[in-house]
Order: C-alpha cells, then sequence, then structure tokens
C-alpha cells in the first residue's frame, strides 16, 4: 500500500474534527493536529517539548520551526511510516515550506491537502449557535440539536454557556486571520496539483464519502 500523507485545510466549522475522525478510522493513520503533539511532547518531557512549554510558560507562541520539529519526531517515530493526518500545521506559506522539506528529506512527499470549504456566514451560524454545558463539556447547537430546555443540560442538567470561541464577534476574527494566513495555502497547493476541494455544507457522510473516493483513486495513481 502507499502512504497516505495527508494535510487537512479549511475555515473553522467546516468540519474538519469530524472528518479527521473518521479518516483516523476509516484509514488507521495517525492524527497530527498542533495542539495535540505540542501537548504530548510536553507530556512526555522531550527535548523539544521543553523548549516548546519555555515558550508556552512565557505566553508566547511555539516558534514554527519548532513545531516543525515536533513532527519531524513523529515522522521519524515510525508511527507515520504509512501515512498521517496533519491538521493545524502549515497554516501559512512558510510553515508549508518547512513541511515540504521536512518530508524531501526523508524522501517523502504529501499525497494530498484536503480543503473542507464552507463560507463565512456558515461557518458564523454553526459555531455561534453551539451552547456546552458548563459541568461535563456535552455540546448542543440551537438550531441542529437544541436541549429540550433552554440553556440547560439533557444529560446532567447543568446550565449551558456559549464558550468566548464561539462568540459571532470572536468567530469573525478567527475567519479574519485564516483568510489572510491560511487561504494563500490553497494556491500554493494548486500549484503543487495537490488540492482537492470538499463543500462543507453537505453532510458529514457526504463529505466522507467523497474524501474516501479521492483518496482510493490517488492510491491506484500512486500503485500505476
Ligand atoms: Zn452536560
Amino acid at each position: 500500500m502507499s502512504e497516505l500523507n495527508l494535510v487537512l485545510l479549511g475555515p473553522p466549522g467546516a468540519g474538519k474534527g469530524t472528518q479527521a475522525d473518521r479518516l483516523r478510522r476509516d484509514f488507521g493513520l495517525p492524527y497530527y493536529s498542533t495542539g495535540i503533539i505540542l501537548r504530548e511532547a510536553v507530556e512526555n518531557g522531550t527535548e523539544l517539548g521543553r523548549k516548546a512549554r519555555d515558550h508556552m510558560d512565557a505566553g508566547e507562541l511555539v516558534p514554527d520551526d519548532l513545531i516543525n520539529d515536533v513532527i519531524a519526531e513523529r515522522f521519524d517515530s515510525g508511527d507515520a511510516d504509512e501515512g498521517f493526518l496533519l491538521d493545524g500545521f502549515p497554516r501559512t506559506i512558510g510553515q508549508a515550506e518547512m513541511l515540504e522539506a521536512t518530508l524531501q528529506s526523508r524522501g517523502r512527499e504529501l499525497t494530498a491537502a484536503l480543503l473542507i470549504e464552507a463560507p463565512d456566514d456558515e461557518v458564523v451560524r454553526r459555531l455561534s449557535g453551539r451552547r456546552t454545558c458548563a459541568k461535563g463539556g456535552h455540546v448542543y447547537h440551537m438550531e441542529f440539536d437544541p436541549p429540550k430546555n433552554d440553556n440547560v443540560c439533557d444529560q446532567d442538567g447543568s446550565r449551558l454557556i456559549q464558550r468566548d470561541d464561539d462568540k459571532p464577534e470572536t468567530v469573525r476574527k478567527r475567519l479574519a486571520v485564516y483568510h489572510e494566513q491560511t487561504e494563500p495555502l490553497i494556491d500554493w497547493y494548486t500549484d503543487r496539483d495537490l488540492l482537492v476541494r470538499f463543500d462543507g455544507r453537505r453532510s458529514p457522510d457526504e463529505v466522507n464519502d467523497r474524501i474516501r473516493a479521492t483518496l482510493a483513486t490517488k492510491r491506484l495513481e500512486a500503485e500505476l
């Protein structure tokens, strides 16, 4: 079997997390979300983890080259020999160039950059409708999956709150950062013939079917 080396792109709220869960399950790929692997490096007390923690403790962003090194460490661990699913990196062209060099130096290359798109208004509607249970973290949506009683969790009766990340003004700010920093990556990956677009307004099942079909085709092409 050929490797499936994948990058997930798309605005917040387009359904990347849901698709990542399914891809992990369907293809057995390790999921490298930047937040998760940085936290794991810190917990494991590796040299890179200690460096990352110094930045976090100082309230600074972890520098790109350090994140890239943490990812490279995972590539070299044997976990990712059949492929990987990267989420949250790259977010900028500079990071994409680092990743490309890291893969090239290991004789590997990306299989595809999967872009799950959704218009800004749809993202705001989806995220700002979310309510989270203050106690158990249970998640509802006022429009798509409302609780039986307003602002009360069905499962444990706790109060439902709107997380700061889900407030419309915060969502608009996150989208502005996405458009400015990450959208140029779409052209960058298109130029390299790696970009595949999916319509995040479709149901998660439909998006998943289309991604699976795309990956099956990519694998066939690689084996020809
Ligand atoms: Zn709850």
